[in-house]
């Protein structure tokens, strides 16, 4: 239907860059002179091995990770996080405070509720997550094993522009869809963990980034493929990684180092969703519900109050070549998701088309 390709504004699986992505289709089948492609390669092999170690050397690189910390390429997507962070950190009070800020993060505070005694510290649900709430160190129980956050709240749109103060509690962060978008000091969390498929590449792949001295607490029942250090002490190769994912990553990983690396990519986010964000609050249809000081740079979320006019917004968009406009089906109106691989002609487009259906519908919900 499309000839070309589209702005694809979808939350994930997302836009990578197109240079990934043509450099993966023309080493698909043999992959530097191996005669092979990766998706055939041993996982024990040299070439592989190489792959590996220099995907993780790039993103230490582009977030200035120390060997205070280890660098894990997992499986099991984002959701499987939200059982393994308590499984693994869960040490000595088994209790940790979580704050609700989104869809994410309620489902992470649920899961971790299987495993101990997980208390909300703070949520935003009642006034529909448009903000992220204040919180200090007072805030969190003196004994939490951890405190958990989730970065960007991909479906609702808030995101913390500043990280809580934990003293010397461990900070937890989902930083799924948030990830190599502004620079941010690794130094202050004990764990980072994200799903590949916002900002890195192929879904399934998830990293996590685990200061060492919280490794080795998991109980002795714990799953050999759902304990942090076992796949640390063999370097994510205790078993066949997913081969693919982890080098579609490398490859995202040296374009950003290529490109001006995190501060360039946050520059160019910040000037798209500044845009973006502008060109809503000034038409006359369009509201962003998000407070502006917590707005997210990623997912931008707006809708006209009529939900059959969001409809009509979605679908002329979508004839236009701006695709997944939708919101997400719980929070409804729309969405532009515009991760890092978004180039700003892609937001320029967006943005005329907002001003456009502004001028044409802003006097009533007439086609
Ligand atoms: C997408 C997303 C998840 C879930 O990831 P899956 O890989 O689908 O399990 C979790 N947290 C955040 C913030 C996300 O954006």
């Amino acid at each position: 239907m499309f000839k070309s390709r589209v702005y694809n504004f979808s939350a994930g699986p997302s836009m990578l860059p197109l240079e990934v992505m043509e450099q993966a289709a023309s080493e698909m089948t043999n992959y530097r002179g191996c005669g092979m492609s990766v998706m055939e390669m041993s996982h024990r092999s040299q070439d592989f091995e190489s792959i590996l170690r220099t995907a993780e050397q790039d993103l230490r690189d582009l977030m200035h990770i120390s060997q205070d910390y280890s660098v894990l390429f997992l499986q099991g997507g984002g959701t499987l996080q939200f059982a393994m962070v308590p499984m693994n950190l869960l040490r000595k009070s088994f209790k940790a405070d979580y704050v609700v800020t989104g869809t994410w993060a309620k489902k992470a505070a649920e899961e971790a509720a299987k495993f101990g005694d997980i208390r909300i510290t703070a949520s935003s649900e009642s006034d529909g997550y448009t903000y992220t709430p204040d919180v200090t160190a007072e805030n969190f129980r003196t004994d939490a094993d951890y405190i958990y956050v989730t970065g960007n709240n991909t479906v609702f749109g808030a995101r913390w522009a500043q990280y809580p103060d934990t003293g010397d509690i461990p900070l937890v962060c989902d930083l799924s869809s948030g990830i190599l978008s502004e620079e941010i000091d690794v130094n202050r969390f004990g764990l980072i963990w994200a799903g590949a498929q916002k900002n890195i590449g192929p879904a399934g792949l998830v990293i996590v980034i685990i200061r060492k001295d919280l490794l080795g607490f998991a109980p002795p029942e714990t799953p050999t493929m759902l304990n942090y250090q076992i796949m640390a002490e063999h370097a994510s190769l205790y078993n066949t990684p997913p081969t693919y994912a982890i080098y579609v990553a490398g490859l995202t990983f040296r374009f950003l180092k290529e490109n001006g690396g995190v501060p360039a990519m946050e520059a160019l986010n910040r000037k798209k969703a500044g845009l973006l964000y502008r060109c809503i609050d000034s038409s006359k249809l369009f509201t962003a519900p998000v407070a502006p000081r917590d707005r997210s740079l990623m997912s931008v979320v707006f809708k006209t109050g009529d939900p059959e006019l969001d409809k009509i917004f979605v679908d002329q968009a979508r004839e236009r070549g701006l695709v997944n406009l939708a919101g997400h089906r719980i929070a409804g109106g729309m969405r532009a998701s515009i991760y890092n691989a978004m180039p700003l002609e892609g937001v320029e487009a967006l943005i005329r088309f907002i001003e456009e259906f502004d001028r044409t519908h802003a006097g009533g919900p007439h086609v």
